[in-house]
């Protein structure tokens, strides 16, 4: 009884593979911006102005990991 198994050949140890386990992503809360504008009530009476706040999302940081 003969048995014909051919194994795969196992990869090299240390092969170069390029690992994609974290990607940067633009933020989609700020658009990258980093920061994100809000009107707000001018302290001097003057009516509403944009106000910008850091983005709560990527926390000022423009990229996301995804
Ligand atoms: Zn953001």
């Amino acid at each position: 009884m003969s048995q014909d198994r051919r194994t795969a050949p196992a990869p090299a140890a240390g092969a170069a593979e390029s690992p994609p386990l974290a990607r940067w992503a633009p933020c989609p809360t700020c658009w990258g911006q980093r920061q994100i504008w809000e009107p707000e009530e001018a302290s001097n009476g003057e009516g509403r102005v944009l106000v910008p706040h850091a983005c709560p999302d990527c926390l000022g940081i423009g990229e996301v990991v995804r």
